[in-house]
């Protein structure tokens, strides 16, 4: 899935504009060495057809500020103001889907050194219609990557940075060349970290397991809303460093992030993962879309809605 097609709208330079007129010149400091931090963010078509509901805002736009703070960004804009312009492009792209939204904070300056202080950052925003980003009508097959998560001392791993995405990047295409979905990276300790975009978790004995945040992860908002809907469920949950062998004899594991959403694992290195029936996976997964389809009472603060105005004659469905 290549997910290139983009809403007609754009925030970039302080203003709402035409996709089409969000530019950069090649000189850009972040196009040269990555140096930006990016969120994704869902927003979810309500049940009723007219309402997008924003997944968890204002904890996505916490992590960046965040990030931005790593990457020693110094923006005229707060957590809040930063919200708000998602609100605003929401609202003037008028989505009739589930949308992914992309914001950004990059150094902009037209600069050679390498360095992180003294260079002007900018935040831009864009948005895509976006389903499902693996597909999760299947169970998904996994390697674990011969590339090591990027360490914390080398690049901080929860910074949402963009140049640690090459990271992701060499272990996707090694999962992908394997004819695998994903690849699971280690940490530099050989425990497992993460997938190339997502979290992971196992089952073991009916409790819930995850790397902690300490294994050069990045802390996934989703995990977070995942070990939340567990604990809501009554199911046992430890965070705790996972040994590769435990994961190939785990009775179910499975990958969450804003894209990925939920999607459960069928195999690693071929080796297949329960007995194909992942009842906590299938019950996690059951009760995160009723809370996003806000079909649901629980967690309703982790939605942002926002009143969807087609333009005339275009029907919601
Ligand atoms: N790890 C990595 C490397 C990711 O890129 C993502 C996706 N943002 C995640 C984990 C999941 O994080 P979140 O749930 O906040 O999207």
């Amino acid at each position: 899935m290549a997910f290139s097609q983009t809403l007609d709208y754009a925030f970039f330079e302080g203003n709402i504009v035409p996709f089409a007129d969000a530019r950069v010149s090649i000189g850009t400091h972040a196009l040269q060495y990555g140096t930006g931090a990016f969120a994704g963010v869902r927003g979810y078509l309500d049940a009723d057809g007219h309402t997008i509901n924003i997944f968890r805002l204002k904890d996505h736009m916490a992590r960046m500020m965040k990030s931005a703070k790593l990457l020693r960004a110094d923006l005229p804009y707060d957590a809040g103001d930063l919200a708000d312009i998602l609100v605003k492009l929401t609202e003037k792209n008028a989505p009739a889907s589930d949308v992914y939204f992309r914001p950004f904070i990059y150094k902009a300056s037209v600069q050679l050194t390498p360095r992180l202080q003294g260079i002007k950052d900018e935040f831009a925003l864009y948005m895509l219609p976006m389903g499902d980003y693996l597909d999760t009508t299947r169970g998904q097959k996994a390697i674990v990557a011969s590339w090591m998560r990027v360490p914390d001392n080398a690049v901080p791993s929860r910074g949402k940075l963009t140049g640690a995405y090459i990271n992701s990047a060499l272990a996707k295409d090694q999962a992908e060349e394997l004819g695998a979905d994903e690849a699971i990276l280690l940490d530099g300790d050989g425990h497992i970290a993460e997938g190339s975009g997502c979290n992971i978790f196992i089952v073991r004995d009916g409790t819930l397991i995850t790397p902690p945040v300490t294994s050069d992860i990045l802390e996934g908002i989703t995990r977070r809303s995942f070990f939340q809907i567990a604990k809501d469920l009554g199911i046992p949950c430890e965070e705790r460093s996972i040994d590769r062998s435990e994961l190939y004899i785990a009775d179910e594991a499975f990958f969450c992030g804003t894209g990925v959403q939920i999607a459960p694992i069928a195999t690693v290195d071929g080796r297949p993962i329960g007995d194909g029936n992942w009842p906590v996976s299938k019950h996690l997964h059951d009760a995160f879309f009723d809370i996003v389809r806000g079909k649901s009472d629980q967690h309703r603060d982790w939605l942002t809605p926002v009143q969807i105005k087609q333009p005339a004659g275009a029907a919601a469905h």
